[in-house]
């Protein structure tokens, strides 16, 4: 067969898909399969086994990134890579990064059984705690082997039971002897869902990307005084929770004062005792803010930090704030971007030039080597819920744009 007639098998894809669905199923319909937990370690295991299965050489690093790496004509070469996570919100959807990994390991049983020899390795890849939810930050695995973030730092991350990421690690079997650090890679594809509504509205089957926003994390402590409800009068009061609850609006109404190109959200909360009858002495509360423009989404900050402070000593509540994170934003390599649009030409999928709102791995690995994603439509525009889903027919086209974008930067000498 010519390897422009080549096709992913849909059905084995979805079958796959249905597979990893189970590890971790929620009653709703969804997944929860937070990093490094039991559920985590199957999904792992399963995959390391289909790994195995079509004979890759399969790696597991430090940080718990399980690498698969297909032989070529010359493989002294840097490889192309490709893959996403396996890791889910605590209520997460079906497809969020399994669709990249699945749809990367069957572009290579599509290439396995159809013997098809390449110039250059590909290496499939599914990186450790994408998603943050149990450890903050998100995208640990990917920011690590790309330099961006401290193993040391990562390691000591607890969760809420105060659980130590490392440890968690070892007790599920996947802290690997691999040095988490970069090597040589030729280019990197991120297949994903859009998580967003844009494809959809726009009857676009393939999005491809122009880069990611910049994301940046904050912590927010407040301290109020605690007492009992009934007898303490309101005036002189320190309800933490009413600060919070002014911030938090502040938030809300950020990107209009901003002028747009932003969006700003809270979306954890923490109160302290959570007693209905006792002033709220401690509230914890996280900022997440995104654009395409760095400057601008620091500058957006600054004057949130200086309406908290304000707030804050109204109400006399001190407050604390951390940054967490900060991620820039991500411009993709334009060629490669070129490269996904045209495939989907070629395949007869309409497709779309857009921007990703959502963090991905592909940020981190667009600071090592050209970096391209494929999006295909979120039904709806749902995302990190257990209602996500996208259509098998999309998912097969995803994964064919996939396939062909791999084999031309593949083939390259
Ligand atoms: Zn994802």
């Amino acid at each position: 067969m010519q390897s422009k007639e080549l096709r992913v098998n849909g059905q084995r894809l979805r079958e796959s898909m249905e597979h990893m669905a189970k590890i971790g199923a929620t009653p709703g319909g969804g997944v929860q399969r937070l990093a490094l937990t039991d559920e985590d370690k199957q999904a792992r295991d399963l995959f390391v086994r289909w790994l195995n299965d079509i004979e890759l050489g399969v790696t597991i690093d430090e940080m718990g990134n399980i690498f698969g790496r297909r032989p070529s004509r010359n493989n002294s070469l840097p490889p192309v890579m490709s893959g996403s996570h396996m890791d889910s919100q605590p209520s997460g959807g079906r497809f969020d990064g399994i669709l990249g990994v699945m749809g990367t390991l069957e572009v290579l049983r599509t290439l396995d059984e159809n013997q098809v020899e390449t110039e250059r390795p590909i290496t499939i890849v599914d990186w450790t705690n994408e998603e943050g939810a149990r450890f903050s930050p998100a995208m640990v695995g990917s920011g690590v082997w790309a330099g961006a973030l401290e193993k040391d730092w990562a390691y000591s991350r607890t969760d809420i039971n105060d659980n130590r990421f490392e440890d968690e690690l070892i007790r599920i079997g996947y802290k690997g002897k691999a040095a988490c650090a970069q090597w040589p890679v030729y280019c990197y594809y991120e297949y994903h869902i859009e998580q967003g509504p844009i494809l959809e509205r726009e009857q676009k089957i393939i999005g491809a990307p122009k880069g990611i926003v910049c994301l940046h994390w904050y912590d927010v402590y407040l301290e109020g005084e605690a007492n009992q409800v009934g007898p303490t009068p309101m005036e002189g009061r320190h309800d933490a929770l009413c600060a919070a609850a002014e911030m938090i609006l502040k938030v809300n109404e950020l990107p209009e004062r901003m002028h747009g190109n932003l969006v700003a959200t809270v979306g954890e909360i923490q109160n302290h005792p959570n007693s209905r009858n006792i002033i709220p002495d401690k509230v914890h509360f996280t900022v997440d803010i995104r654009s395409w423009d760095d400057d601008h989404a620091l500058r957006a900050w600054e004057l949130l930090r200086e309406e908290f402070e304000e707030i804050a000593a109204r109400r006399g509540c001190p407050i604390k704030t951390e940054e967490t994170w900060k991620v820039q934003h991500s411009p993709f390599d334009e060629k490669l971007v070129r490269r996904i649009l045209d495939v989907a030409d070629q395949l007869g999928y309409p497709n779309l030039h857009m921007v990703s709102g959502a963090g991905h791995d592909a940020s981190y690995m667009n600071q090592v080597c050209p970096t391209a994603m494929i999006f295909v439509p979120s039904i709806g525009g749902r995302s990190h819920v257990e209602v996500e889903n996208t259509s098998w027919e999309d998912c097969e086209a995803g994964a064919n744009t996939l396939l062909h974008a791999i084999l031309q930067s593949a083939q390259e000498g």
